[in-house]
């Protein structure tokens, strides 16, 4: 996809900034930006910095709670501009701790966040779209049409809800540890570089030290395998990346997730071999087991012979069942013989353990945009 055709795409499914009194909200702009926006009102830049440090140290969601901001000020931002948080359309908790979030956006969307605590960490899965244009066969969002893509304010919105929620501000305690929530994974519904502008806006804020102050180490972005935009990511934002693979060889990748008929696999594994990596780093491979399609001996010799000279780790995850997929999880022993293939061939293969079951909150079945979005027709071809 070229520059022009990205842009395009882009724009076509933009996020509203304004909200329904319409102030802008001042999320999600740049440093940069909002020094722009506030001198263009003769405001001066080291106001700016006291602002953009409330919003992104303090988490604070009113002008008034701005301590040195002078009252007129305050006023006048109230005014023009707004801080607001999505409405919570519902919480779900559960046994295990994972919490769901049903966000409902300025124009009425809704979004879903997952946050999973685990024993050495707290990970947010975090939504770029409402929606995907892409078809992947064992995905419930491929079932849904792309409806918009999030702007870079309802990106760091579902980042900030969760810190609200966790009561983990000011962002700079992060670097004292005792924290639940710490990493984030770009791997809730929809394809984080077809939307690569808003996400790459937000995780630089999420990054920045000034800002939400969550280091590269702690960040995941998850692809089915955007191949030109890949090698942006690995320039601009350095990010851990995760690539859906899940076959390791086109003919059925091509079946199972048709982005492979564009980008088939030698241009993904070329795109992984150029990842800027330190040595400590790996490339993680997610696998989901499809019983009788994926799964079989052979699979895995040929998957790590695929893998052969990447530094990678391969995340195998059950797949999770949802009606009509025509899909069925692999036995667990079948899994487990899969993961011993690869461990024996020197690869890391931990299996992912399913969380939030009984609320519905794993990968792949994420459906915030509701039944009827459901796909219809095929969306109008827009990674040309
Ligand atoms: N669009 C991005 C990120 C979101 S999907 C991507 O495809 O990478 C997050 C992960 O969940 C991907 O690896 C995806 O392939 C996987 N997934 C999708 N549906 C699933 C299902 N039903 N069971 C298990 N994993 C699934
Ligand atoms: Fe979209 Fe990822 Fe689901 Fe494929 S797996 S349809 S790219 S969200």
């Amino acid at each position: 996809m070229s520059d022009a055709s990205i842009q395009k795409h882009e724009k076509v499914f933009a996020a509203p900034k304004i909200d329904a009194e319409g102030r802008e909200n001042l999320i999600g702009l740049s440093l940069q930006e909002l020094i722009d926006l506030l001198q263009s009102y003769q405001i001066p830049a080291f106001r700016a910095k006291q602002v953009w440090h409330w919003i992104y140290q303090r988490g604070v969601k009113s002008f008034d709670d701005m301590g040195n901001i002078p009252k007129d000020m305050k006023v006048f931002f109230k005014e023009r501009f707004s801080l607001g948080r999505p409405v919570v359309e519902t919480e779900q908790r559960s046994k295990d701790g994972t919490i769901k979030w049903l966000l409902k956006l300025n124009d009425g969307q809704m979004v879903e966040t997952v946050f999973i605590p685990e024993s050495d960490r707290g990970t947010l899965c975090v939504s770029s779209q409402i929606g995907c244009t892409l078809t992947c066969k064992f995905c419930h969002t491929g079932t849904q049409a792309l409806v918009r893509n999030l702007g870079a304010h309802e990106i760091l919105q579902q980042i900030m809800h969760a810190r609200d929620v966790l009561g983990e501000w000011p962002s700079t305690a992060a670097k004292d540890g005792g924290r639940e929530f710490t990493n984030i994974v770009m791997m809730g519904m929809g394809e984080p570089l077809y939307n690569y502008q808003n996400v790459s806006k937000a995780l630089k804020i999420c990054m920045d030290v000034e800002g939400l102050s969550i280091s590269k180490r702690r960040i995941t972005l998850s692809t089915s395998g955007v191949v030109p935009l890949i090698e942006k990511c690995g320039e601009e934002l350095n990010v851990n990346l995760a690539i859906s693979l899940h076959a390791c060889n086109d003919e059925l990748r091509s079946e199972i997730m048709p982005i492979n008929k564009k980008y088939p696999l030698e241009s993904l594994m070329q795109a992984c071999r150029s990842y800027p990596l330190d040595k400590r780093r790996k490339i993680t491979f997610e696998y989901v087991m499809l019983k009788g399609v994926n799964d079989s001996d052979a699979d895995a010799h040929n998957l790590a012979t695929l893998l052969g000279d990447i530094p990678a780790k391969v995340n195998l995850i059950p797949f999770n069942e949802w009606p009509g997929s025509g899909f069925v999880c692999s036995d667990m022993d079948r899994i487990e013989k899969f993961a011993k293939i690869l461990r024996d061939k020197g690869l890391d293969s931990p299996i992912r353990k399913t969380r939030g079951d009984d609320i519905l909150a794993a990968c792949g079945q994420l459906k915030s945009a509701s039944q009827r979005f459901k796909r219809e027709k095929e969306q109008p071809e827009l990674d040309k």
